[in-house]
């Protein structure tokens, strides 16, 4: 029997994807630490111009099914996405899953127990927080959080520039919630081979996150890199907001170094705070780099 025509072709033309496609694949909703829900992301992804968009909540796909739906609705093609939490070489790293299955039961369960530490850190936070005069963090930071279980430092953050105690987030960072502040409390969060897993057996692609942000030493990052291919790890983040022009430039040459797909997000958390707003990158990824959405073609969901 012949298929109908109607079956067999998308209804409306995809668009060709390529290397300078405006890709935004990282970024935060109320269901992680940004500020706007999935919807208005979706929206704001769309009226500024991304042609490619993955909401990548903290240890959380709870938005996933919200964002792809927003997304559909207004002719945007989707990735899903998420942002996993990792300790590695004693340094919390950050790994981007896209195109997975976020019913998955494995990544799921994964993600669950990722997020399962967050309230008692958070309370721990707090009480560092009241030993040096700054009383009520605990309550204070769960007024911001959209998603209970995922009560982050950002949300911290924000409760003490409210109260008055910080001029802005940056500087809370730096004064309560970095290493050997009082408000930081260190924290075991998933190892590398477990994230890399979960997200590869879902049917996705795992990808390092803003490498240029750990301060890692040559041979720290070498191991890095070398363990999360081991795992089946492909993709590495060159263009995001979190980078600067020569982080960009540092991690081309090191995608090409490694035979890594290279992945552009904004890092997008609200409009307030962000530098670099959903879309709005400026950058592209080198013409000479495999950007991930090559390899991610039959996980897009496309709009009808
Ligand atoms: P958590 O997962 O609770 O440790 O919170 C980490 C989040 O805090 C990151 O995803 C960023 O959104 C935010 N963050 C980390 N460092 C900084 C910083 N120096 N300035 C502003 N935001 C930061
Ligand atoms: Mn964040
Ligand atoms: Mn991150
Ligand atoms: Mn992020």
């Amino acid at each position: 029997m012949n298929t109908p025509l109607s079956a067999a072709l998308p209804a409306t033309p995809r668009p060709a994807l390529h290397p300078q496609t405006n890709a935004d694949l990282h970024c935060h909703s109320t269901v992680s630490d940004g500020t706007l829900a999935p919807e208005a992301l979706a929206e704001r992804a769309k009226a500024n111009g991304v042609e490619l968009w993955a909401l990548t909540d903290h240890d959380e796909v709870g938005g996933q099914q919200r964002a792809l739906e927003a997304a559909r609705a207004i002719g945007l093609p989707y990735l899903t996405g998420v942002e996993i939490s990792v300790t590695f070489a004693g340094k919390v790293v950050h790994i981007v899953g896209l195109g997975f299955d976020h019913h998955d039961p494995r990544i799921v369960q994964g993600l669950r127990e990722t997020r399962g530490g967050r309230g008692a850190r958070a309370r721990e936070m707090a009480e560092g927080l009241a030993r040096v005069g700054i009383p009520g963090a605990y309550e204070g930071a769960l007024k911001y959080a959209g998603n209970p279980e995922l009560i982050s430092r950002t949300h911290f953050a924000r409760f003490l520039v409210e109260s008055g105690h910080c001029g802005d987030v940056p500087e809370v960072f730096r004064r309560f919630l970095t290493e050997g502040k009082p408000g930081f409390v260190p924290h075991r969060w998933a190892a590398l081979g477990d994230a890399v897993l979960w997200i590869t057996g879902a049917g996705g692609l795992a990808v390092i996150a803003h490498p240029g942000r750990y301060g890692f030493t040559p041979t720290e990052e070498y191991a890095l890199i070398t363990e999360f291919m081991a795992h089946g790890g492909r993709g590495i983040e060159v263009v995001t907001g979190s980078h600067t022009t020569a982080d960009a430039v540092q991690y081309t040459a090191t995608a090409l170094e490694f035979d890594l797909l290279a992945s552009r997000g904004s890092d997008f958390h609200s409009p307030e705070e962000s530098r670099v707003d959903i879309g709005q990158l400026d950058e592209h990824l080198s013409g000479k780099l495999k950007p991930v959405w090559n390899a991610l073609e039959h996980r897009i969901h496309w709009p009808d």
